[in-house]
């Protein structure tokens, strides 16, 4: 069940109708849904509702079947290539390319990557925080970014190896690392990295949690510093409250979500009063129950030319917030208190559903010593691997949650998967 239709402008939802039926019409994977969506007996179903009244552009939408990752992968790329578009053209000319996304193997996924529509969406839903509109204001040039995240190959970046700063430097973007698991950065490479980022001043920094966590960690052991950029953004993969700890004792820099995926764009972007704004003009998001306030996100795609989707489910849960939100932002959408984590690595028992967040709200509640865990579900019972002293008390914690047996084990790192990303919950 979808939860209540969110507020938007006429205009958004005239646009969602508009082209949920062009994509129904021009698209191979989403031919036909449209009729399945229109409520026999109708003599000749109706492409799309008579009217943009909310309500009835929302319950058009939500007669319509999902679309998973198996759907997008199945057929790439040719039955998400809208009828009459020259895919090989566009390609040659470079408007369009095919690129890989990092995500743990059950979740990769071949993405058709649109330049004109990747950065202005991103630039939008970064801005719709106060502070990163006035660091980063539209239309302004001069803005320093660094990036510190997996160097794993993807799209038009591949940053392993010994490369200069130069050669990892795009569009004024400066990529940090050039190692691919953050356990293997030794003291000479990570202060390069401190170095290459105190030169460079950033102006904001983007960054994938676990490894600024790294990086941070070796800055407050050391005694170096880090200059303080306007903000950072936290982005690539879930945070723990332990990455915000060992960031924080290194950067007074205020951290935001940035909330999406490669082949969704931005859909969140979390304010200055620590909420996440959809970011509107680039999607219109359906949110499904999944009780305690809780909800899996499904994206329907608004303007993009290239692998348009069609109430996708990206396999995330989220905690929804109540509007209005005290940063003063009144953009329409769903407001989110934060993001859960992933349906995959939330545990099921019974009719409770346990996210990755939770757990790591049980754990370093428990123990905030914990640097970094990975809780393995094993035939009878967990394993709770944990990185950092508290392990036993960790563990008490989470099996309070799961009513079930939990065993510690100190590990001296959590390996990342093959992408680069760390994985909280693994399966037996
Ligand atoms: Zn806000």
């Amino acid at each position: 069940m979808t939860l209540s239709t969110p507020v938007h402008t006429r205009e958004h939802w005239a646009r969602l109708r508009e082209e949920v039926a062009r994509m129904v019409d021009e698209v191979p994977l989403y031919a036909g849904r449209a009729a399945a969506a229109t409520p026999a007996p109708s003599p000749s179903p109706s492409p799309s509702p008579s009217s943009d009244e909310p309500e009835a552009v929302a319950a058009w939408l939500a007669g319509m079947p999902t679309v998973g990752k198996r759907d997008l992968r199945r057929g790439f790329p040719k039955s998400l290539v809208r009828r009459g578009a020259d895919l090989k053209a566009e390609l040659a000319r470079g408007t369009v390319e095919i690129i890989a996304t990092s995500g743990t193997t059950e979740n990769r996924l071949q993405v058709l990557w649109e330049h004109a529509w990747w950065d202005p969406q991103e630039r939008e839903a970064m801005r719709l925080n106060r502070r990163v509109a006035e660091t980063m204001p539209a239309g302004a040039s001069g803005f320093k970014e660094a990036v510190l995240t997996t160097p794993v190959c993807g799209g038009a970046t591949c940053h392993v190896g010994d490369l200069s700063r130069a050669e990892r430097t795009i569009d004024g973007m400066l990529f940090l690392n050039q190692v691919a698991d953050p356990t293997h950065w030794g003291p000479a490479e990570l202060d390069r990295m401190v170095a290459e980022w105190n030169e460079l001043r950033p102006d904001g920094v983007e960054t994938d949690p676990a490894y600024l966590a790294a990086l941070c960690r070796h800055v407050t052991r050391s005694g170096a510093r880090l200059h303080a950029p306007a903000f950072v953004t936290l982005t690539y993969e879930q945070w723990t409250r332990a990455h915000k700890r060992a960031i924080q004792a290194a950067l007074p820099s205020p951290l935001y979500s940035l909330y999406g995926a490669t082949e969704t764009g931005v859909l969140f972007m979390e304010c200055t009063a620590a909420r996440l704004h959809h970011n509107t003009r680039h999607s219109h998001i359906e949110l499904l129950d999944a009780g305690n306030g809780r909800a899996r996100v499904l994206v329907t795609s608004l303007g993009r030319t290239w692998m348009p989707l069609l109430r996708y489910d990206l396999g995330d849960i989220v905690r929804v917030a109540e509007g209005p939100c005290t940063c003063g932002l009144e953009a329409g959408g769903y407001l989110l208190e934060r993001v859960e984590g992933r349906v995959n690595d939330s545990l099921t028992l019974g009719d409770r559903l346990i996210t990755p967040a939770e757990l790591d709200d049980a754990i370093d509640a428990a123990a905030p010593t914990v640097e970094a865990w990975q809780l393995a579900r094993e035939t009878a019972g967990y394993t709770l691997r944990v990185v950092g002293d508290g392990g036993a008390a960790a563990a008490q914690a989470v099996s309070r949650l799961v009513e079930g047996p939990v065993e510690a084990r100190a590990e001296a790192a959590i390996l990342p998967e093959a992408s680069g990303k760390y994985r909280l919950v693994r399966p037996a």
